[in-house]
């Protein structure tokens, strides 16, 4: 039987210093609106009332979901692919420039359809990678010859035995907040970094569409993060926040997709127009970018792996 959540604490920080920010409408998919509530205390906002893990599925199935499919139908999907070629690049590039390591091992959680565990497999790294959608894997096994597990396997993964773990747009997915928090540090070798990608809420082009803001994608992101949020998240875990860094096609993607919520129909030059302004406010604040990449390390203490 599947249910709705109701929180009435913070799911990161257990505050209860919480209430109603906005409600959101689901575009993608079932059209219904969800209320996203916000913490005093972490500035984490999440997704109020969302389906529990037996209940989010049906959410999932749209063929315009691109995460999880690999049609290049429409122009957003067109532009999608085009960019993640070079984004994957600049993906092994960070995690090269982090770990310092040419031949690594890392675990990629939310592998998708293996498009970045492929990438990395291919500069020579031993990958394993983690998807929950079966449709998702199938084709990551026909595509790339990756085999992928079920999240549930993450309990069979070696302590101390990665380099790198990632999570690109992730996070924001995952019912289970603290459990995910708990593998990272356990898998992690002692100099191992932890790598996640979300979408911050605090934005300027979040701050321009509001409850059109593509990125609230409710009710499939359950939570809605800040900088400061993940900060203390880390913190929490016993990770220490080592870089931000900014993704600056997000800030057009998203631009592009909030536009049509907002209109009802594309509109490309005022989310060219957008993404410009989201990417020229970050220049001089990170904490202006439509999504932000976290590097952190674990906290050295003295029996760590
Ligand atoms: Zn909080």
């Amino acid at each position: 039987m599947s249910a709705l959540i109701h929180r009435t604490h913070c799911p990161a920080c257990y505050s209860e210093a919480i209430h109603p920010s906005l409600n959101a409408i689901d575009y993608t998919v079932s059209k219904e609106s969800f209320s996203i509530w916000h913490c005093d205390t972490c500035t984490l906002r999440f997704t109020q009332d969302v389906p529990d893990m037996e209940g989010i599925g049906p959410y999932y199935r749209s063929d315009s979901y691109v995460s999880h499919s690999d049609t290049k139908e429409g122009l957003i999907n067109k532009l999608y692919h085009l960019v993640r070629n070079y984004t994957l690049v600049q993906k092994y590039k960070l995690v090269r420039k982090m770990t310092g390591l040419f031949n690594g091992r890392i675990l990629d959680i939310g592998a998708g359809t293996g498009a970045f565990s492929n990438t990395m497999k291919l500069k020579g790294w031993q990958v394993k990678g983690l998807e929950p959608d079966g449709t998702a894997r199938t084709q990551a096994l026909n595509n790339h010859g990756l085999e992928l597990l079920t999240p549930h396997a993450i309990h069979q993964l070696e302590a101390g035995s990665f380099d790198a773990i990632t999570l690109w747009h992730v996070l924001e997915h995952v019912h289970d907040l603290d459990g995910y928090w708990n593998h990272f540090k356990r898998l992690l070798h002692k100099d191992g970094q932890l790598i996640i990608a979300v979408p911050n809420y605090t934005s300027s082009d979040a701050r321009y569409y509001g409850a059109c803001w593509a990125a609230y994608d409710v009710p499939r992101h359950l939570y809605h993060f800040s900088p400061a949020a993940m900060k203390d998240l880390g913190k929490k875990y016993g990770f220490e926040l080592k870089a931000k860094l900014p993704m600056w096609f997000d800030s057009f993607y998203v631009a592009m997709l909030s536009e049509q919520y907002k209109r009802g129909k594309p509109a490309l030059l005022s989310a060219c127009w957008q993404g410009f302004l989201s990417n020229l406010k970050t220049l001089f604040n990170q904490n202006k970018c439509s999504s932000v990449i976290y590097v952190f390390r674990k906290e050295d203490t003295p029996n760590s792996i």
